[in-house]
């Protein structure tokens, strides 16, 4: 090229005369060889150049060739440092320029990138490095023109066989030709994904969350719609807490795992399961013939999460609840559907958990009078609407009173007297049982040291209050407030207390009989494995439960539970009350066996404090009825 512009210069030469045309060839010789020839000029730009340098006289040529070559560098530098690749093609689809990030994007030969390649050609070398599989250059051609055609800018993106994902923008130029620009947008595109997944998934299990839940909710909805059926699962796990209280975090973030794992193993493919947080799952289930279908997956579900876990060494079971809403009948939105798998899931844990239950319609209207019996329940305690009745416990063989039970009620200023079962085991959900627990520890003690016998007190714990980390701080200054001695103090447990074995429960117990406090084990034979836990604590008492002597004298498997625990009561040195005794026969029964002590309506019902203290004045009447 320079031996051209040389010749066009010594043309010039005589008229002008001052020119020193080998500086200046070897200059601008110089210039082309720095940067990459083969893509800078085409032939036609240098000789529209020579035509210009024709017009101008010696100086102003050297001048001007000093300038493109400065612009030359700069371009060619601007070009070459885009992170895009580039190429312009002229009306002829001829290559004009091009940089090497668009070759190497497409894995074309560098060789390519010269002026006047053809496009065919270029789209031949990507095709042949295998880009377009099972596409032929004439297909891929007509569709790339086809873009061009209509000579407007577009933007769009290739999926290449390497997996990479290049973004063209292609600008049509007025000469008929085009520039585009490329973006290798794999790595955005990636993160994208990852991100919306993220959005949809939970992090620690990869199942759905509610977000996606929501959304294939709603389009299980639409098929609902043209007749197919959907069954929403709501899960809890039942021992979850427990797990990763004890165990810690880490063992409990494994367990979630592999519930989701054994989950997805129940499911079909078409069906979605979804974590909502903490130990609570839920499943779509869709195009199923229900309720049997529904059926069939609870039990699947309940059958392999009632199967051990080994985590980290450790041996588990969790066991769930399962609550199910079928839609169009039980709803038919996410919100109605989601409420009532919901409800459902209340009922099966109130029903002992470990199992399923199906959405009924009147599980809505007790939930309504839970909510609004809840509210109440919150306020009882400020206003003072809680009230202790006491029943008497007697000596069975002396007829004594050997002390009371405290009995809660809740005088409700519109329902009036509300029963223990209504609200204890509210108050437990709800976490009221903590200071309610407070109060009746307090007020029973503070009863009790105004009685003129010196007779104990009896007051039932819940577990819920074991949960607590000052319950023998509270025993204690309730004692101590009361004045009332530790001696006279009886607490009540169940088993359900010693169930949430550990460590700590068996602590508070040995803290209280440290202190003095009697303890008793209340409703016996309820329970699951009663003889197991009357060995782990050396109880003062155990209350046979009011379901066995109910049948007495009549039922020979209650008298035998009842002989068998007497008996056990008497050789473990612990003393035995029978609950619930109402009639004479029971009694003599109770007497015939052994039994030390007895509460029930044959004595006394549970009396408000101001009649139990008249009672305790004048038992006589009562006494000689039982005689
Ligand atoms: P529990 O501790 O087993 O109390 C005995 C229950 O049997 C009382 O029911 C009592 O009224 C009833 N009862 C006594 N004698 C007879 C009888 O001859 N026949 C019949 N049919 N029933 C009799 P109540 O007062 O309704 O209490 C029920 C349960 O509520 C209690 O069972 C106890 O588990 C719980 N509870 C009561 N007060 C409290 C409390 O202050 N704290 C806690 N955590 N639970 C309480
Ligand atoms: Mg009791
Ligand atoms: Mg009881």
């Amino acid at each position: 090229m320079h031996k051209l512009l040389a010749k066009q210069l010594a043309k010039t030469t005589d008229r002008a005369g001052a020119v020193d045309l080998d500086a200046l060839c070897s200059a601008v010789s110089d210039a082309y060889e720095e940067a990459d020839q083969d893509r800078r000029r085409t032939d036609r730009s240098i000789a529209l150049m020579v035509e210009e340098l024709d017009l101008l006289n010696s100086r102003d040529r050297g001048k001007l060739l000093a300038e493109l070559k400065q612009q030359n560098n700069r371009f060619e530098a601007a070009v070459e440092n885009m992170t895009q690749g580039l190429c312009m093609f002229d009306g002829e689809y001829r290559l004009i320029i091009c940089n090497h990030r668009w070759l190497d994007l497409f894995d074309v030969p560098r060789d390519l990138g010269r002026p006047n390649t053809s496009f065919r050609a270029i789209l031949e070398a990507r095709l042949a490095h295998g880009h377009y599989p099972g596409r032929s250059i004439d297909e891929l051609l007509a569709e790339r023109l086809a873009i061009h055609k209509d000579r407007k800018p577009k933007t769009f993106e290739q999926r290449l066989a390497n997996g990479r994902i290049v973004q063209t923008f292609h600008q049509p130029m007025a000469d008929g030709g085009w520039v585009s620009t490329f973006e290798d947008i794999t790595e955005r595109r990636r993160n994208e994904a990852q991100i919306a997944h993220m959005s949809r998934h939970d992090a620690l299990t990869d199942l759905a969350n509610r977000v996606l839940l929501r959304e294939k909710m709603e389009q299980c909805l639409a098929r609902v719609r043209r007749g197919e059926s959907l069954a929403v699962f709501f899960l809890d796990l039942d021992h979850f807490k427990s797990v990763n209280d004890s165990l810690g975090h880490a063992v409990g973030d494994a367990m979630l795992q592999a519930v989701a794992d054994r989950l997805r193993g129940c499911v079909r493919e078409s069906d979605t399961v979804a974590r909502l947080g903490g130990d609570e799952f839920a499943i779509l289930q869709v195009g199923a013939a229900q309720p049997t279908a529904a059926t069939a997956l609870a039990q699947r579900i309940l059958d392999v999460l009632s199967t051990q876990i080994e985590i980290g060494g450790h041996q588990l079971v969790t066991g769930a609840s399962v609550g199910i809403a079928v839609s169009p009948n039980d709803g038919d939105c996410p919100e109605q559907l989601m409420k009532n798998a919901d409800l459902a899931l209340y009922r099966a844990k109130q029903d002992g958990r470990n199992a399923f239950r199906f959405f009924e319609h009147d599980m809505d209207v007790k939930m309504k009078l839970r909510r609004s019996l809840e509210l109440d329940l919150r306020k009882a305690l400020a206003q003072g609407e809680f009230e202790l009745f006491y029943q008497p416990v007697v000596n069975v063989s002396t007829n004594e009173i050997t002390g009371a039970e405290a009995l809660l009620r809740w005088n409700h200023p519109e329902r009036g007297m509300v029963p223990p079962v209504e609200f204890i085991s509210l108050s437990e959900e709800i976490g009221l049982i903590i200071p309610l627990g407070e109060w009746v520890l307090r007020t029973a003690c503070a009863d009790a040291a105004t009685w003129e016998q010196d007779i104990s007190v009896a007051v039932n714990l819940s577990p819920v209050q074991f949960k607590s980390n000052n319950l023998v701080t509270t025993v204690v200054s309730a004692l101590a407030s009361s004045g009332l001695p530790a001696s006279r103090l009886e607490l009540e447990i169940t088993e359900s207390v010693l169930m949430q074995d550990n460590d700590s429960t068996l602590k508070t117990l040995h803290q209280f009989r440290a202190l003095g406090v009697r303890i008793s084990m209340d409703d016996f034979g309820t329970g699951y494995s009663s003889l197991s836990y009357l060995r782990r604590f050396p109880f003062n008492k155990i209350k046979i439960d009011r379901s066995f002597i109910q049948d007495l004298p009549g039922e020979i498997d209650s008298l035998s539970i009842v002989r068998a625990v007497t008996g056990l009561g008497s050789s473990l040195g612990m003393a035995t009350t029978a609950e619930g005794v109402e009639t004479a026969e029971q009694l003599a029964v109770l007497r015939e066996e052994g039994c030390t002590e007895m509460q029930g309506y044959i004595f006394s019902p549970p009396r408000p404090a101001r009649e139990f203290v008249k009672l305790l004045r004048n038992p006589g009447r009562k006494l000689r009825a039982i005689r």
